[in-house]
This record gives C-alpha cells, sequence and structure tokens, in this order.
C-alpha cells in the first residue's frame, strides 16, 4: 500500500475513498461532501432556494451532518426531532435527544429545532404502540417507520414546511433497494427515490440529500466538523433484516469498493430510462379523522393504530 495524498493539495493525512479511486485531505473531503450534495439537491430538483425545509433529526451522525450541510449551503433548515419513548432500561430516546439539541445549541445556535414527544401527545409510547400488534418486537420496526412517517408529514404541513429531508445513506438505501429486489416488490422500487414529490392530499415532498453518500462518509463527515452523534443503535433493531442486507453488501463492497454506489446508481438509471413502468398508484383519500392521504378506507394506517385495542386488527 503505497501513501496516499490529498488529490487537491498533496496533504498526505488523508481520508482515502477505494470505492471513488479517491483521497482527500480533511479540508478538501469536507469541501467535496458539500459540493457533491449541492449538485444531488440541484439534480434532482429537492429544493429551491425558498423552500422551507424540516430535517428530521434523529440524534445520528447522518442526520446531523445533514443539518448541517443544509445550513452551509445557505438552506432555510429547521430541525425536527421525535421523541419515540424507546427509553425501557436503555434511555436510547433520551440520550438522542439530548445529542440533537447539543448540535443546534452548540453549532448552529441560529437553528431552530422543534421536540415531539409522542407519549405526551399521544398517551403511549412506540413501544407500547408496537406491543397491541401481533408479532411484538419484530412489528416494531414498521409501527415505528409509520409513526416517524406520519408525525414528520403533519408537523411540516402544521407548520408550514415545504420540503422534509432525512439523513438516509447510500448504506440504507442500498440495502432497501436489495431487500426490493429480492421479493420482486415492483411497488416498492418505482416509488423509492432521492426525492418523492407532494401528492396534492397533504403528503409533503420528501428528499434524502445524503443517498449518494456512503455511511463512512457521513460519519467522517460528522468527526471532522466535530458534531457529536449518537452511536448506539436502537435497541429494537438487532436482528432486523436491513442489518443482515447491509451485511452482505458489506461483504461484496470489501472485495469489490464501488459496488453499492454502482447498484444504487445503476437502479436510478434504469428507472429514468423506464426499465420500471410507472403502475397507477390505488386511489388515495384523506383519513377521515387526521386528513393525511391514504388507500385505506375509513382511517389511515396511523390512526388505526391508535384506535381502542380490538376495533381494528389489519394494517396495510
Ligand atoms: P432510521 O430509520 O433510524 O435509519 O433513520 C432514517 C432517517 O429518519 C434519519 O436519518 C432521520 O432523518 C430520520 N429519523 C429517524 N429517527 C428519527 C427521530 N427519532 N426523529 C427525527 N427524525 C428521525
Ligand atoms: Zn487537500
Ligand atoms: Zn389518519
Amino acid at each position: 500500500m503505497g501513501v496516499h495524498r490529498c488529490r487537491m493539495c498533496a496533504a498526505d493525512s488523508v481520508i482515502n475513498m477505494r470505492q471513488h479511486r479517491l483521497a482527500l485531505c480533511e479540508v478538501h473531503f469536507v469541501e467535496w461532501v458539500e459540493k457533491l450534495s449541492a449538485s444531488f439537491i440541484k439534480k434532482h430538483r429537492m429544493f429551491e432556494p425558498d423552500d422551507r425545509i424540516l430535517v428530521a433529526v434523529s440524534g445520528g451522525k447522518d442526520s446531523l451532518s445533514l443539518w448541517r450541510i443544509l445550513l452551509k449551503l445557505g438552506f432555510q433548515a429547521d430541525g425536527l426531532y421525535m421523541d419515540l419513548g424507546v427509553d425501557a432500561g436503555c434511555s436510547y430516546s433520551k440520550n438522542s435527544c439530548e445529542y440533537a439539541e447539543k448540535f443546534a445549541q452548540s453549532i448552529f445556535p441560529e437553528a431552530k429545532l422543534h421536540v415531539l414527544d409522542v407519549a405526551g401527545i399521544y398517551g403511549k409510547t412506540v413501544p407500547e404502540m408496537a406491543s397491541r400488534r401481533k408479532g411484538g418486537k419484530k412489528k416494531f420496526c414498521s409501527v415505528c417507520g409509520l409513526v416517524k412517517r406520519h408525525e414528520m408529514n403533519r408537523i411540516a404541513r402544521e407548520l408550514g414546511y415545504t420540503v422534509i429531508a432525512t439523513g438516509h445513506n447510500l448504506d440504507d438505501e442500498a440495502a432497501v433497494l436489495f431487500g426490493n429486489v429480492l421479493h420482486w416488490e415492483a411497488e416498492y422500487l418505482v416509488r423509492q427515490s432521492p426525492v418523492l414529490p407532494a401528492d396534492g392530499l397533504g403528503l409533503v415532498k420528501r428528499a434524502k440529500p445524503l443517498a449518494r453518500f456512503y455511511e463512512r462518509e457521513t460519519a467522517a463527515y460528522a468527526i471532522i466538523n466535530n458534531i457529536e452523534y449518537m452511536q448506539e443503535e436502537c435497541p429494537f433493531s438487532v436482528g432486523a433484516t436491513s442489518l443482515r442486507l447491509k451485511e452482505v453488501l458489506n461483504s461484496m463492497e470489501n472485495g469489490s469498493p464501488g459496488t453499492k454506489l454502482n447498484f444504487y446508481f445503476s437502479f436510478l438509471r434504469a428507472k429514468k430510462n423506464s426499465l420500471l413502468l410507472v403502475r397507477e398508484r390505488p386511489e388515495l383519500r384523506s383519513c377521515e379523522k387526521c386528513g393525511q392521504a391514504t388507500g385505506a378506507p375509513g382511517l389511515c394506517a396511523f390512526c388505526r393504530l391508535l384506535e381502542p385495542a380490538g376495533v381494528h386488527h389489519s394494517f396495510s
């Protein structure tokens, strides 16, 4: 292994990215991340300068890095931390919230962070909501995802944000893509995209500006910029399928650097070239209770989750 030097300034203390055949010093790495983010945002028409962006921040490296990048690029971006109440025996939500608050106070004091307390509003934590569904712990991740999507959309609408940004990285997106391909989930494949437009029925536009960065790149960006972040995984994610998919992709990546990026970008290209035909989605209507879009008659999946036990059993 030869000594790697920064391609821009020849410094010899570098972040070496075999997946891009590129080595950069810290200064040039940060510049590179921000420039690539700006061009990815532009290419996929994620935000305009007058957009009001709500960044969903979990306290982890991806979403805090994302928030910093958007502010550095000059966008109007406020944060939203959702306290899901995953605290029994671990203080996971409490600790994650502290990282989000610390970032907001110390790194960008002018940025606003909204904190949403799910149990305070609905009388139940997400683990309590999930425990009422058959499948218990295994179902936790789908209930948690449902609650997060519903609540970030509700807050964005209520507070007048025009687009929601999440910190999903390339490892996340490649794993989701891999899972969808394994099961040929055509509808999910059609919808998987770095940007989802508003649907005119109250679903706010959503964007994933970091979808082209490897997890180790967002981690390096956070560390170089002194962002302290939650390193523990959610206790419910242990054994989750997504982690196994990531392991398989990582072992392929190790043997052949660039595999993940190629897998994801080839998919986006194939979609652009109409390899996947867009099928009509089932007609959406407004939920009778909360007004958000749903394909189900009556109440949306989130509102059914909150119905008294025994009233509704099925979930779409
Ligand atoms: P995850 O689903 O945990 O992999 O997180 C994916 C993205 O969802 C993160 O990068 C955040 O943008 C967002 N997110 C996850 N958990 C929370 C949370 N508790 N509050 C706000 N945003 C979150
Ligand atoms: Zn350099
Ligand atoms: Zn509803």
